[in-house]
């Protein structure tokens, strides 16, 4: 039944109670973090919350002060993981509007994350909304540096206090938001990968292609790995050695025709900045693949000089050119050209409405 209905069938807006936070950051204060936003460091005043219950469905829309959740310890999400997120931007523009990208293509993201996770489907009008109530009330927080944005982090978990292993019948949605400068240290520099060859992300018929914590988490000992091995992130592979993606952005390789490969399988979780990008190369007259690439490839279209860049992409980052790939008993030095970073400033003057918005992907908050 959570499957089979329209989610966004005769909806009409939410009702949000707003609270505001009496222990807002001072001015000063905010200024300061913003001159200096790091990321996912510093939060805003306030959070939205959404309950859905079975017998309720989606209820109780808020805006409140950000701060803990009370959370029952016998909470399944605490247990069994059942979790789903979503990571968004919203930027300056130079006139003072705040905009953000493509929510529709991160709303249905989590709609698909949800059904795998036996979690409910937020109706994408909904997802929408609770950007802009949030926007509504920390729009003081949205930098206007230079590359600079307001990261928003809406995520939904299992509420249920049951330790039956079943779909919880309670769940919460939030978003949260912080202020983002940079991600990587050093800037668009290219990186150093790890290739993570005794452990997986996903498998086959796993939650690859969903954003939940689990994917996450398996992540975090193969990071270390590459850490430990002066790599700044890893990329791993399927059983059939088969090149996926980073732990937490897609990957994208530049053959010598012009013509632009990136991995496609169901256990890879489908970038809205690589598809973006790529939307963009395809405008270029850049032919595009969405296929399997074997590590072999990779490597010996290095080799051969048929592959002439390689980059990562991903909403944080943007685009990041991938310029090292080391395995246990190889290093791999990575072609390096103009496309990344010509696609990179490209989307970057639409987010930021410097150049015209040709595709209507912006959405004003
Ligand atoms: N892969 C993984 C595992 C990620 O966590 C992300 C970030 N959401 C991406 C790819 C890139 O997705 P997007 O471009 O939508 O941020």
């Amino acid at each position: 039944t959570l499957l089979d209905t329209d989610p966004d069938a005769g909806l009409s807006p939410l009702e949000f109670t707003v609270t505001p936070n009496p222990a807002a950051k001072p001015d000063e204060v905010r200024e300061e973090i913003l001159a200096n936003p790091g990321f996912g460091i510093n939060f805003t005043d306030h959070m939205v919350e959404l309950t859905w219950t079975v017998q309720g469905g989606w209820h109780s829309p808020t805006v409140t002060p950000y701060g803990p959740i009370a959370l029952d310890p016998a909470a399944a999400v605490l247990h069994y993981g059942q979790e789903v997120f979503e990571g968004i931007k919203a930027y300056r523009h130079a006139d003072g509007s705040i905009h953000t990208f493509r929510p529709d293509q991160n709303g249905r993201r989590l709609q698909r994350s949800a059904r795998r996770l036996a979690l409910p489907e937020l109706p994408v009008a909904y997802f929408t909304q609770s950007l802009r109530e949030l926007i509504a009330v920390d729009a003081a927080w949205v930098p206007s540096g230079e590359d600079q944005s307001l990261y928003l982090r809406p995520f939904m978990f299992a509420k249920e206090a049951f330790l039956g292993v079943r779909p919880a019948h309670k769940v919460g949605y939030y978003v949260i938001a912080s202020p983002a400068g940079a991600y990587f240290h050093g800037g668009v520099n290219p990186v150093t990968i790890w290739l993570s060859e005794h452990y997986a992300r996903a498998g086959e018929g796993g939650t690859g292609a969903a954003k939940t914590g689990g994917n996450y988490a398996a992540s975090l000992l193969p990071q270390s790995e590459a850490y430990e091995n002066e790599c700044d992130q890893v990329v791993f592979l399927d059983k059939n050695r088969n090149v996926e993606e980073l732990g937490g952005m897609n990957v994208v390789f530049v053959y010598k025709d012009g013509t632009i490969v990136t991995p496609q399988s169901e256990s890879i979780l489908e970038g809205i900045t690589r598809d973006s990008l790529l939307q963009l190369a395809a405008d270029r007259g850049h032919h595009i693949e969405g296929r399997s690439v074997s590590l072999d490839e990779w490597r010996s279209g290095v080799a051969s000089g048929d592959i002439v860049e390689v980059f990562a992409c991903g909403t944080a980052a943007v685009v990041t050119p991938i310029g090292v790939l080391k395995g246990r008993d190889f290093i791999d030095e990575q072609p390096t050209g103009e496309l990344a970073l010509s696609l990179r400033q490209e989307l970057t003057d639409i987010q930021y409405g410097r150049i015209e918005d040709r595709h209507n992907w912006l959405v004003r908050l």
